[in-house]
Formats: C-alpha cells, sequence, structure tokens
C-alpha cells in the first residue's frame, strides 16, 4: 500500500509516517516545512522500510503537485494544516487559504486518481459546545467572524462538509477524524500548544505560564494512541462517509495541568498567571472544556486509549531533553 500524507513532516503526520511503515506501506510526505521539519522523518528513516520514504518540499495548494503526488497513493492522508492558536492568530487568511484550498485540491486530485482520503479535522469544530462528551453529530457551534480566533474552526467545518460532499457525490471514498488535543513527542511548543511548552519551562526552571484562570480543561490524547486510529479507519470500509473523535476522555484544568507537570518532572518552577490578551493578542476567547464521546469510534473499532497523561509528560520530557523517546508500543505499567 502507498500512502500520500500532507503534512507528512509535521508532528503527528511524522508519527502517522512511522506507523504506517512499520505496517509495510511507503509512503510520501508532502510539507511545506512551515511548522514540520524534515528531522521528524529522522527516525522513521532509520527504520527497516524507512530509507524509501520520500519528502517532497512543496505546498498542499499547488494542484499540478499534489495531482502528480496523488497518482499511485492507495490513501491520501490530508494532515496539512496551518497550526498552532499563535499561527491562526498572526497569519489568519494564510491559515484559512491553507486549510480551505489545500482540501479542495486533495479532494479533487483523489477523485482523480481513485485514492481513498482520510480527513483529519479538528475538535476546535464544536466551537461553543461545551457538551461534556460531544458526539459527532452535536452541533458545530461558531464563533462571531470578527474574532480571528474562530476562523480556523470555520474553514475545518466547511472542509468536513466538502469532503463529504465529494463523498457523496463524486464517489471519493474518505472518511473525516476529529482530534481532540494530540500530544506527544516532537510536538513544538513555539505555536502555542501547552503540553511541551509546559514541560520545557519546568526542565528548565522557568515559570508555566498559565492563561487565563487556569480552570479551564482539556483532554490529552498521546500521539501513539491516536496514529494507529488514523491509520485503521482509513483501511476500514465501514468508516468510510462518516465522522470520528478521537481523544482521551480524561479531563484536566490547566493550572492542573501545571502542577502534575511539575510534581512529574521534579521541577522547581512556580506557576504564573497571564491574562489571554498579552498571551494571543486582542479579542481571544479561550473553550472552557472540550471532552471527547469516542463511542462510535470504539464500537467500529474497539478503540481505547492506552496512556495517560503522565506517560504524555514522560515522553515529552524525554524529547525535550534529548533522550530517545519511547517506542509507541511500550504498554505503562
Ligand atoms: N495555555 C496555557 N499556557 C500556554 C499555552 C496554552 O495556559 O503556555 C492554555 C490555552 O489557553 C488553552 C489550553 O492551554 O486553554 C490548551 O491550549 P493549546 O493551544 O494547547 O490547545 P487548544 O487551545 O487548541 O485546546
Amino acid at each position: 500500500m502507498h500512502a500520500l500524507i500532507t503534512g507528512g513532516a509535521g508532528f503527528i503526520g511524522s508519527h502517522l509516517t512511522e506507523h504506517l511503515v512499520e505496517q509495510g506501506w511507503t509512503v510520501t510526505a508532502l510539507d511545506d516545512l512551515s511548522t514540520g521539519s524534515a528531522e521528524n522523518l529522522d527516525p522513521v528513516r532509520r527504520m527497516p522500510g524507512g530509507a524509501g520514504v520520500e519528502l517532497v518540499r512543496g505546498s498542499v495548494t499547488d494542484s499540478p503537485l499534489v495531482h502528480r503526488l496523488a497518482d499511485g497513493a492507495d490513501v491520501i492522508f490530508h494532515l496539512a494544516a496551518a497550526v498552532g492558536v499563535l499561527t491562526i492568530q498572526q497569519q489568519t487568511l494564510h491559515s484559512m487559504r491553507t486549510n480551505l484550498a489545500g482540501t479542495e485540491t486533495v479532494m479533487e486530485a483523489a477523485q482523480a486518481h481513485g485514492s481513498t482520503v482520510l480527513f483529519t479535522s479538528t475538535s476546535e469544530v464544536y466551537g461553543k459546545n461545551t457538551t461534556i462528551g460531544l458526539r459527532e453529530d452535536d452541533d458545530r457551534v461558531m464563533g462571531s467572524p470578527l474574532l480571528s480566533r474562530w476562523s480556523y474552526a470555520e474553514a475545518k467545518a466547511i472542509d468536513e462538509t466538502l469532503v463529504q460532499q465529494y463523498h457523496l457525490h463524486h464517489g471519493v471514498p474518505s472518511v473525516i477524524v476529529r482530534l481532540f488535543n494530540t500530544t506527544g513527542p516532537r510536538q513544538a511548543g513555539r505555536y502555542g500548544m501547552v503540553v511541551p511548552r509546559f514541560v520545557r519551562q519546568a526542565l528548565t526552571g522557568e515559570p508555566l505560564t498559565v492563561y487565563g484562570t487556569g480552570q479551564q480543561t482539556r483532554c490529552f490524547g498521546h500521539v501513539h494512541d491516536m496514529v494507529p486510529m488514523i491509520a485503521t479507519l482509513a483501511q476500514t470500509p465501514a468508516a468510510l462517509g462518516s465522522v470520528y473523535n478521537i481523544g482521551n476522555p480524561e479531563q484536566i484544568s490547566i493550572t492542573g495541568l501545571a502542577e502534575r507537570v511539575i510534581a512529574r518532572t521534579g521541577s522547581s518552577s512556580d506557576i504564573t498567571y497571564v491574562d489571554y490578551q498579552s498571551a494571543y493578542g486582542p479579542g481571544y476567547e479561550d473553550m472552557e472544556r472540550r471532552v471527547p464521546d469516542c463511542t462510535r469510534l470504539t464500537e467500529l473499532t474497539g478503540f481505547r486509549p492506552r496512556h495517560d497523561l503522565d506517560d504524555i509528560i514522560d515522553d515529552v520530557a524525554a524529547h525535550i531533553s534529548g533522550r530517545r523517546s519511547v517506542p509507541a508500543d511500550r504498554v505503562p505499567a
């Protein structure tokens, strides 16, 4: 089997490449290296079968390039996106274009070459819906267009609809996954993601910067749990034409996360509180919580997360301090 992974040199894309190579796939990674990096694929290249992983530097909005790379791809895993709250706040139009034009380009190419598409959407599309245990058919509640903060969610929501319409009207086999906060080794903190930021701050003895009150909660999933599900869904005919949440429903407040990171890493860092405006610029509206219900996925695949938050903190800390990251198949004690 051959996969084209858009965003293949990114955090999740590189773990997906690794997983597929382990399963005997050949992989072409398309990445503009704006937030991803060629080094993310270095560990994959050293694996048996990894030498043939091809990294193509280019944009997912480059239609001739995407068409050329889609030729021969059994599955296109479409992960490319401008990621991170800071990127979205600072490069809003670029981020929207990448999402909207990129997804349409991928769908056209998949139609032309008979590829299956797995589209990675985000729990952001639930927007202001704070139901505990969000299900896939729950409403996507968007905020004001005057706040650039919602631009990512809106673009991804339109992408989902676009993917489904290509499935229904052009016969492109496709599946949509909504990833809840996914984290782990290789995730970069510089675009805003809280776990690598807190772990780095803890390891260097700096104060951990909690934004807002810290009472907001998130559910963090280990990339090693999420990636096999992405691969499985793309190969499960019964999953096509549907949407799946992928996440870990265990909630923690952001202050609780800061305390846990400090304790787990044995750090002497303090916690400091920063208002949203200073962190993200004017007009930021945070989500109070975002908790997945993964019943649909579990019923289809038997999915249960194997890694808890302590595993995540340990693995991110090991990666940041340059120690070898723990293999994906490690079973937690
Ligand atoms: N956050 C924080 N300090 C940081 C970075 C993020 O307190 O240095 C908060 C952020 O405001 C949000 C949560 O952590 O409430 C998760 O942020 P992230 O950007 O990782 O994910 P998302 O907001 O997309 O869920």
